[in-house]
């Protein structure tokens, strides 16, 4: 995993601009080494030769055209760290925000690490909510899936998961995709764009 990648995708969550001051410097690095050692990562996956029925149309047609199979996955770093966090946000509020961003940060580098098992050819991970498709296709990702057991993550009525480091999501296997930001509903005003960057790979300038 690279750990200055991490940093660098913090501080982007975080809305940081430019040069950081060498004091919130420390504090990324303090929470990501936080994040790391309470970190209890699982990651469930299913891999389907037939898509399925809710992938059937945009923006999952257009993204996964092509791919023979698709995996349908949910990934979690557990419940310890939304209770530092929780914890923090009334003793020391600021590094409450600064290790949320961290953890985000690290649930996404771990997740990606998990998915080089699906081999170089294989798409980013796409969940939805993302590129204008419905957020409440996770629905549709438990369903098909299970994930409760195996990770702990519940989907609640509002379709928030729960621990809230928790993802869910679908990886095309078998040919090579990057996310795109399709029909995001904040493409218009996007500060991330304005930037040359963007909210799923904040870490590369385009
Ligand atoms: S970078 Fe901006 S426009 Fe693109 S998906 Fe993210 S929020 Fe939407």
């Amino acid at each position: 995993m690279n750990f200055s990648d991490l940093a660098a995708r913090t501080n982007r969550y975080l809305g940081a601009r430019g040069e950081v001051p060498p004091a919130c410097g420390e504090l990324v690095e303090a929470c990501l080494a936080e994040a790391r050692a309470v970190q209890r990562f699982r990651y469930v996956s299913r891999i389907f030769d037939e898509t399925p029925a809710f992938l059937r149309k945009s923006p999952y047609a257009e993204y996964f055209a092509g791919c023979p199979r698709v995996a349908l996955c949910a990934m979690t770093l557990g419940a310890e760290i939304d209770l530092r966090i929780r914890r923090l946000m009334r003793s020391d509020p600021a590094r409450a925000v600064v290790l949320d961003a961290a953890a985000s940060a690290l649930l996404e580098a771990m997740s990606d690490e998990y998915e080089e098992r699906f081999g170089a050819a294989r798409t980013d991970r796409f969940c939805p909510g993302y590129g204008g498709s419905p957020s409440e296709d996770v629905r549709e990702i438990f369903a098909l899936l299970r994930p409760e057991k195996e990770t702990g993550i519940a989907l609640l009525p509002s379709g928030l998961m729960v621990p809230q480091k928790s993802m869910a999501g679908i990886v095309g296997i078998g040919r090579r995709a990057e996310r795109r930001c399709g029909d995001c509903a904040a493409k218009e005003h996007c500060t991330w764009k304005e930037e040359g960057t963007t909210c799923f790979a904040p870490e590369k300038r385009s």
